[in-house]
């Protein structure tokens, strides 16, 4: 398989104290400016599609074969994972699967637990005899993705280990304050609850969403209490969005879309070298 599974990559980077960046993808050229930043830091790297653009990309299908040779073309050697992010239904959690993606979190989290638990473990069942691994959410991540907003609810240590237990997910998303989108003030993320369920999980590592617009010394903290996997969006956007912005609006003239979207590409490409430096995945590519 091109792609390798959260599995392969967030149990060492959980022992060894860093994480592995999730960024988002939100055209392929977004895939094109991660692996060549990946692959510069010789880093290993998670490509995640969100559920609620999957059409708007082309379909799960067009995203697994077109990452898939992308990786090819590039020659990249680094290990990447094409994840599903936030799956809303088992079924688009089995489609990804069969399409090609080696990873998948099912987002059951607005679900009572024993709904989310059975979801969960449905999902896990089938992502095992393909090899792939899975994410599952408890409580609510805050703020707006993807035009859906919401608030935050921290997760309930109980609810996690017992999410944890009973179905065998690879990682997990237990909201503790950190929010979708950009952040209004200083985010208040729990540390000692996460530090309390990160220490009663131990093997299993947390995901973080919402890793954008978080201050280096409490992502640095959040590592440190259990996060291998740490997931960025909107800052990438951010970033194309305003170098795009700048260039055209001192530039009237220019028309040419090499010249506009490749400094997109390169604005992207210079956010994912500084989270992977932070997350302190550079180099982790051949451990
Ligand atoms: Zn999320």
């Amino acid at each position: 398989m091109v792609f390798v599974s959260l599995k392969d990559l967030l149990p060492e980077a959980k022992k060894n104290n860093y994480a592995i960046g999730q960024f988002n993808i939100n055209s392929f050229q977004w895939v094109e400016a991660i692996l060549r930043a990946a692959q510069q830091q010789n880093a290993p790297v998670i490509l995640a599609s969100t559920d609620r653009i999957v059409d708007y990309l082309g379909g799960l299908r067009l995203i697994a074969t077109t990452t898939k040779k992308i990786v090819e073309e590039m020659k990249i050697t680094v290990p990447v994972v094409l994840h599903l992010d936030h799956g809303f239904t088992i079924e688009r959690c089995k489609e990804a699967i069969d399409a090609g993606y080696s990873s998948v979190m099912y987002d059951g989290s607005k679900l009572p637990l024993k709904e989310n638990i059975a979801q969960t473990k449905e999902v896990v069942d089938y992502a095992k005899r393909h090899h792939v691994s899975v994410e599952a959410e408890i409580g609510s991540v805050g703020g707006t993705e993807d035009g859906v907003t919401s608030g935050i609810k921290y997760a309930d240590p109980n609810e996690c280990y017992q999410l944890v237990e009973s179905t065998g997910i690879d990682a997990l998303a237990a909201a503790l304050g950190s929010v979708h989108g950009p952040y209004q003030g200083e985010p208040k993320l729990a540390f000692d609850l996460m530090k309390e369920i990160s220490d009663h999980l131990q093997a299993v590592p947390f995901a973080l969403h919402g890793g954008s617009g978080i201050p280096d010394h409490q992502i640095v903290k959040t590592i440190a209490y259990g996060h291998a996997k740490i997931n960025v969006n909107t800052e990438c956007n951010q970033a194309w969005a305003q170098t795009i912005r700048e260039l055209l609006t001192n530039n009237p003239a220019l028309y040419s879309p090499p010249d506009i979207l490749g400094t997109g590409m390169k604005a992207i490409e210079k956010v994912v070298t500084e989270k992977i430096q932070l997350f302190g995945s550079a180099n982790k590519a051949a451990s």
